[in-house]
């Protein structure tokens, strides 16, 4: 693992980006999941950042449960994050169906979809849950380094060091 591989994958774990996709929750999931973001529990000063691209995210954060429906763009979503990812299911409805589990439209939890790293509880989920799930998640995500996916990045960041290092009026010397 070379100097820009490690440069990366520390980026990301140290400060991951979160994306969150309501798979058909009451809200009740959601409004706790933003509750993270506001002054209370502000988890942005830890470098989490909440984002609309699945393409820019590492961490994804489903609530509610899933249906023949939402099912396609959940994975949708997922299939459009680059790896190394990991998956939040959140509330009882995203980990099993909960309380819909036995309607006739609802398929289960998020993991009858797509793979699952870490289960948050509760309905809805305590906002500490699930601050708690992203720490484990971002445990999942160490371990996850596929150096063949970062070979693009890696030779753009080379391009501009050369570049940088080969300007005249550079300042900074080794
Ligand atoms: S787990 Fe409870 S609060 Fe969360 S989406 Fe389901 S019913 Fe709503």
């Amino acid at each position: 693992m070379g100097f820009f591989q490690d440069l990366l994958h520390t980026s990301r774990v140290k400060s991951p980006w979160l994306i969150h996709f309501d798979c058909g929750s009451c809200n009740g999931c959601d409004i706790e999941v933003l509750a993270c973001l506001t002054p209370v529990y502000d988890v942005e000063r830890f470098g989490i950042l909440n984002i609309g691209n699945p393409k820019h995210a590492d961490i994804l954060v489903v609530s509610g449960t899933v249906n023949p429906r939402n099912a396609k763009a959940l994975k949708n979503i997922y299939d459009q994050m680059p790896d190394p990812k990991a998956v939040i299911a959140i509330g009882a409805c995203g980990t099993s169906g909960g309380v819909f589990r036995e309607a006739y439209n609802v398929l289960g939890g998020i993991d009858k979809v797509i793979p699952v790293d870490v289960y948050v509880p509760g309905c809805p989920s305590k906002p500490e849950a699930i601050i708690d799930g992203v720490v484990l998640a971002l445990e999942k995500l160490k371990k996850r380094r596929p150096e063949k996916d970062t070979e693009p990045l890696v030779a753009d960041l080379k391009k501009a060091r050369e570049f940088y290092e080969n300007r005249e009026d550079r300042q900074v010397t080794r």
